[in-house]
């Protein structure tokens, strides 16, 4: 019964990265995985790029594989000078207003990419743009590669470490991006037929005051729906995001943030919504 129970279950994951961005499993490898984690509804949501959905959606078809993949982008964007993620969900890839934004998006990309490594090399760290771009492999720069760039080299011991060192916001390797506004993503998703997304609400070490300004902000935008579910936040913070999204009439999404095979992030885990919330899918499934 239990069994049967559980190959009933579906399984949404609405937040995922592969090598397109700085996630490290192929489109290919990517889907493996959620197929053996028994996802049901996968979104590929990669940083200001969809060049793995078509891939992926290849892969599926050839395999005949159990699996309905959501269209998905994760993109970079700025409001009051904080960078904020905006995913969205079920978009036309081709679709103008989408290529157009992502476009830009990764324009400023590569510029940011080549300021960083200037910035480290004169803080004595060579070869860094160089470095990240190679472990890119043509997929979108981002500083996750720069992280690794200079753990590879043994210039600090952990990525988290990196981030800290160089650069987060105000150290010496951070470049001021210049991402689009939350308007402007939210647009050119709606227009390529999508849903927008705040992306992980609690992520942005923002004061309940100033996170519910941003979620005003965004649902004025156009915004259609909030992560409310990661596979691991903190104790409570679940209920505090449903109970926004009931305040400000959002959908509620959810998803890992996958971005590599790891101990305590895994596809479709610990992802459940409150009862208080409607789900995301509603606005695709009706
Ligand atoms: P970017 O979009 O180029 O600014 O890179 C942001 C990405 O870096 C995020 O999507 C995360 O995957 C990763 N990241 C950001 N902060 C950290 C951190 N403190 N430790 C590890 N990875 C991080
Ligand atoms: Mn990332
Ligand atoms: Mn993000
Ligand atoms: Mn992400």
């Amino acid at each position: 019964m239990t069994e049967l129970l559980s190959d009933l279950r579906v399984i949404y994951d609405l937040h995922s990265h592969t090598t397109a961005s700085d996630g490290e499993l192929s489109p290919d490898e990517l889907i493996d995985r959620a197929i053996e984690k028994q996802i049901t509804v996968l979104a590929i949501t990669d940083h200001d790029t969809t060049a793995a959905i078509q891939p992926a959606k290849n892969y599926i078809a050839e395999k005949n594989l159990p699996l309905t993949l959501i269209s998905g982008v994760e993109i970079s964007t700025l409001w009051e000078n904080i960078e904020i993620h905006i995913v969205g969900l079920q978009i036309d890839i081709e679709h103008q207003a989408i290529t157009t934004c992502l476009a830009k998006q990764s324009q400023c990309r590569e510029t940011r990419a080549k300021m960083i490594g200037e910035r480290l090399a004169k803080a004595g760290i060579a070869g860094a743009w160089e470095g990240a771009s190679a472990l890119a492999k043509g997929g979108q720069v981002t500083r996750g590669h720069f992280a690794r760039f200079l753990v590879n080299e043994g210039h600090v011991a952990s990525v988290n470490k990196v981030f800290k060192r160089y650069l987060a916001k105000g150290k010496t390797g951070y470049v001021p991006p210049q991402w689009c506004s939350i308007g402007d993503a939210v647009t050119a998703i709606h227009q390529a037929g999508g849903v927008a997304v705040l992306a992980h609400p609690g992520r942005y070490g923002l004061s309940s005051k100033w996170l519910k300004r941003l979620v005003l902000y965004f649902k004025q935008q156009g915004g259609d729906a909030i992560e409310v579910a990661q596979c691991q936040q903190p104790p409570q913070e679940r209920e505090q995001h449903a109970t926004l999204a009931q305040a400000y009439d959002l959908k509620a999404s959810l998803g890992s943030d996958f971005h590599r095979p790891c101990s305590w992030i895994e596809l479709g885990r610990n992802l459940w919504l409150p009862g208080n919330v409607e789900p995301v899918w509603t606005l695709w499934q009706g």
